[in-house]
């Protein structure tokens, strides 16, 4: 017997978070939400003929199964071929690892000043359908969930956090063929995505977030051009005096280096950002540069000395993997260890909590005070006409 929605959300979660399959009158049936389940389409034919069943999702239409998984919906098109594959998706059981991306710390440092940044630009009302397009391990639906409706993340590679499958509607999806129906989402959010792509997958991936934005729906983006910023010097100096560091072994920057390894930049002077906008049907409501100068002392010399300082404190522990081997040379190790050993530290508001928060604070006065200079990192908040 067929067993359409069976909607029995808990009253505590949010109301777009997937539920675990749980025994209703003896069967198992994995739930979804109401609020989630209006907002998709097939992605492999586009109809919106979808119901639910205890292994899935199905399409009337296609035939197409898209199953329940770990928290949340494998919404992957099944028939489209597509060229590039982002190294989440290809190398994803490595990347887990180096990406630490279970356990989610309150949003600080460059983190919180996206995070602050693109919710200013952003407004969220609380009505809000919310997407973010390139979720990652989710951390941005779940700071901004307590703001909207319901909070949405979308993205191949399924390393979500465990806060986030709680919180959130994931879906696995492509951003070439989104599994969303025309027109549904109020706000958008796409962080540190548009560098990765070469420039037909940036075209499709703008195409499509717009599309599934209602009209006067605004996607704030937070990414990369290849521009050098007036006060490059200032920047550079920190970045020298990091390197100093790095030359007498007291810490690298083997992690940041592999992050970096796949920015292809296909975007690279604001004006191709524009244009790839306007090309997207996306009108540029505002800009704001990010010119790194307190920012790059704070991430290349006090933080790497504060990890390097901690990581060192006590030698012997090695992070934690669920294949019992790492990943990532010691660089990358040191710094995950640091981290955790942070983070440990960081709840219920500790003073170590309120030093990052300062710290935060006077990485955003980058932005605040020198927001209108162009240089590489940018915000911008584009809005689909109505
Ligand atoms: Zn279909």
């Amino acid at each position: 017997m067929v067993e359409w929605l069976r909607f029995a959300p808990p009253a505590s979660s949010n109301a777009g978070a997937m539920f675990a399959p749980k025994p209703v009158d003896g069967l198992i049936y994995s739930m979804l939400s109401p609020a989630f389940y209006r907002l998709l389409q097939c992605p492999t034919c586009s109809s919106r003929d979808l119901y639910v069943e205890a292994d899935g999702v199905h399409c009337l239409c296609c035939q197409t199964v898209y199953p329940f998984g770990d928290g949340f919906v494998d919404l992957m098109p099944r028939t489209a071929a597509f060229g590039y594959v982002s190294k989440y998706v290809t190398e994803e059981a490595e990347m887990a690892e180096e990406l630490d991306y279970r356990d989610l710390a309150p949003p600080l440092l460059a983190a919180g000043v996206r995070e602050r940044i693109l919710r200013r630009l952003l407004r969220f009302r609380p009505s809000d359908i919310f997407l973010d397009n390139g979720c990652g391990n989710g951390r941005f639906g779940v700071w901004y969930a307590p703001a909207v409706a319901l909070s949405v993340g979308s993205d191949p590679a399924t390393l979500y956090a465990d806060e986030a499958k709680q919180l959130l509607a994931l879906a696995k999806a492509d951003a070439r063929r989104l599994p969303f129906a025309d027109d549904v989402f109020d706000k958008a959010l796409s962080v540190d995505v548009l560098e990765h792509f070469p420039l037909d997958v940036i075209d499709d991936y703008l195409r499509e977030t717009a599309r599934v934005l209602r009209p006067g729906g605004r996607l704030a983006a937070f990414s990369n051009t290849k521009e050098l910023s007036h006060l490059q010097a200032v920047i550079d100096a920190s970045k020298r005096l990091g390197q100093w560091f790095v030359n007498r072994g007291v810490y690298d920057f083997e992690r940041e280096a592999r992050r970096k390894s796949d920015h292809v930049k296909a975007l690279p002077t604001y004006e191709d950002v524009r244009a790839a906008m306007e090309r997207a049907g996306l009108r540029v409501i505002e800009v704001r540069f990010w010119n790194t100068v307190v920012t790059s002392f704070v991430e290349h010399v006090l933080m790497k000395l504060g990890e390097a300082l901690l990581a060192h404190k006590r030698r012997p522990a090695q992070p934690h993997t669920d294949h019992g081997e790492t990943h990532g040379g010691e660089g990358t190790q040191r710094e995950i260890v640091a981290r955790r050993r942070i983070r440990k530290q960081l709840s219920p508001r500790s003073p170590v909590y309120w030093g990052l928060y300062l710290l935060t604070s006077l990485m955003e006065l980058d932005v605040i005070l020198w927001g209108r200079l162009r240089t590489g990192p940018y915000f911008i908040l584009v809005e689909k006409p109505r």
